[in-house]
């Protein structure tokens, strides 16, 4: 079974993760970059396209 199926509209912003890092430039003390962790705003956080997309192919 191949990962990404088809009828599965997997957020291509995020690629399903429904989280966006973003680097802030600062960084620990232990050298690791400090990261903000935010809900995608493509998906809003659902990791999944909008559900409008599809709706406009089934509608018809
Ligand atoms: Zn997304």
């Amino acid at each position: 079974m191949p990962q990404h199926a088809s009828n599965t509209p997997v957020c291509c912003a995020c690629d399903g993760f429904a989280t966006a890092a973003i680097t802030t430039g600062a960084r620990h003390r232990n050298g690791s970059r400090a990261t903000l962790t935010v809900a995608c705003p493509a998906c809003k956080g659902t990791g999944h396209t909008a559900r409008a997309h599809a709706s406009v192919k089934a509608g018809r």
